[in-house]
């Protein structure tokens, strides 16, 4: 069905981007053949490393032209399996388009290739007193095209959103190779369909993005962290409700239940506090003014201790913040190390059902006899699902199943901010309806006729 790279493509490709450019060999290979995905491995062909975005078109056109399928790659953080070649053929990795071009402090704009680092735009925009939200975990290692491409979210969504919130404009190029500028420096824009909106999110399926102009915002002054164990977790979720209608919006509430804090305390080598309660609640309170932050804190820790929180830990200083975060932080890799990790899901409820779905939860793990870590983004009711053990596929497939139909019925989704990439497609139905899947089916066909970019994701 797809061609192949052979040594005529390989001359084309180094014509492009330069002998430097081009990636080839088994063992250099390596590195761009999985990302985070537990137990995924596919190899590309070539990998190419453009250095701007007519670069990029010419292999588009190429790979268009000669039928090659072209998986584009960030920072292969993913976690469903899609910036991998499934079908081989060339990998497009943005590691040399990664230049912040413009910071622009009139407008609250930064203007990003793909391939820079999401923690180095937070940081940098914060040099100029402005604020750059999405915060996936990862952001040390993601880049915003991946964040793009996936809609990335992050702990701050409770109160920020997710990437395609700050997306004001995006620089793509189509899969005829035609380049196209979406969207700019805008506040506002109702011109036509918004081809920026399904891009965002599209999983690198029906553009590839060469530049992006994101929204800022200016720095809150102060945050304060809150550390919260408690003893039970619907209690814990209840008072979650509770604070949120006090009319406080903490910028994380996030999730860790007892046992994961106990395989982060090995694999950091340190006591955690409360380790030994049942579930830690992680808040943060932002804003201007130190006074406010303090009086919301002091709201926060009265009610939650009023409804039965073990104890209120307050970290005001950046190094008492990192170390109270050090371990949700950590907690991916901690349990990479830890097991045998078959699947890192991502389910999403409506918040109040969290407790209902993390007792499902308990009762999927003691019937298929596996080990299953819940922890994350409890405050929009996006919980992650690591679940450890060698059961059979058959069974594994059979416990997935389990989970999806219980967080439908609940009124959930199966994707928060991980995607369905290649992982997922198998189970798109049992999240869309057909009628939905058959038009996504019809887009991704007028924008890619040839299914060449990033081809094996999303659908079957
Ligand atoms: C420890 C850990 C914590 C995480 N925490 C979070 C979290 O809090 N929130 C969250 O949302 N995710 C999280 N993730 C998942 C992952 O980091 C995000 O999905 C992230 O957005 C991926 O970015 P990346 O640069 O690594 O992309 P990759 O993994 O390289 O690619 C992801 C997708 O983007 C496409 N893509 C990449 N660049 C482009 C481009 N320029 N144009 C078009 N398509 C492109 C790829 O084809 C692929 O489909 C986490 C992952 C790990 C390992």
């Amino acid at each position: 069905m797809y061609a192949k790279v052979d040594e005529e493509v390989l001359d084309e490709l180094r014509e492009v981007v330069g002998d430097d450019g081009v990636v080839a060999g088994e063992d250099q290979l390596e590195p761009y053949s999985h990302d985070e995905t537990p137990q995924l491995v596919f190899r590309p062909e070539v990998a190419v490393r453009p250095r701007d975005s007519s670069e990029v078109s010419r292999i588009v056109t190429l790979a268009n032209s000669r039928r090659i399928p072209l998986t584009p790659r960030g920072g292969g953080t993913g976690l469903s399996g899609g910036a991998l070649p499934v079908f081989g053929g060339i990998l497009l990795s943005f590691e040399r388009m990664n230049r912040i071009k413009e910071i622009d402090t009139m407008n609250l704009m930064a203007v990003v290739e793909p391939g820079v680092i999401t923690a180095d735009l937070e940081s940098e925009v914060a040099n100029c007193g402005l604020f750059y939200p999405p915060d996936p975990v990862s952001s040390d290692s993601c880049t915003l095209g991946g964040n793009v491409a996936e809609c990335a979210g992050g702990p701050r969504a409770v109160k920020y959103g997710v990437t395609r919130d700050y997306v004001q404009g995006l620089e793509v190029v189509f899969p005829d190779g035609n380049i196209a500028k979406l969207g700019g420096k805008l506040l506002k824009d109702v011109t036509g369909y918004s081809l920026l909106d399904i891009i965002v999110g599209s999983e690198g399926t029906l553009a590839v993005v060469t530049q992006a102009v994101l929204r800022l915002l200016p720095l809150p002054g102060h945050k304060v962290d809150l550390l919260i164990p408690f003893d039970n977790v619907q209690t814990a979720i209840e008072t979650l409700s509770g604070v949120m209608r006090t009319g406080i919006i903490p910028s994380t509430m996030e999730l860790m239940e007892g046992k994961s804090l106990k395989v982060c305390e090995a694999y950091l080598k340190r006591e955690i506090p409360f380790s030994d309660a049942a579930i830690h609640i992680l808040v943060q309170l932002d804003g201007n003014r130190r006074e406010d932050v303090t009086r919301e804190y002091e709201i926060v820790g009265e009610l939650v201790l009023d409804k039965g929180a073990l104890d209120v830990m307050v970290a005001e200083d950046k190094s008492t913040q990192e170390r109270v975060w050090e371990p949700r932080k950590n907690l991916g890799d901690a349990l990479k190390e830890s097991g045998n990790l078959f699947v890192r899901d991502d389910l999403v409820v409506p918040p109040s059902q969290i407790p209902t779905l993390i007792d499902e939860v308990r009762r999927i793990e003691d019937k298929y006899k596996v080990d299953i870590h819940c922890f994350g983004h409890v405050g929009d009711g996006n919980i992650h699902v690591d679940i450890e053990g060698d059961s059979p596929p058959g069974e594994k497939t059979e416990l997935i199943h389990d989970l999806y139909e219980v967080t439908l019925k609940l009124g959930g989704s199966i994707t928060a901010e991980h995607g369905i990439g290649f992982v997922k497609k198998s189970w798109l139905a049992m999240g869309l309806a057909q009628p939905e899947i058959d038009l996504m089916k019809r887009i991704k066909a007028s924008f890619d006729p040839n299914n060449i970019l990033n081809p094996g994701k999303i659908f079957e």
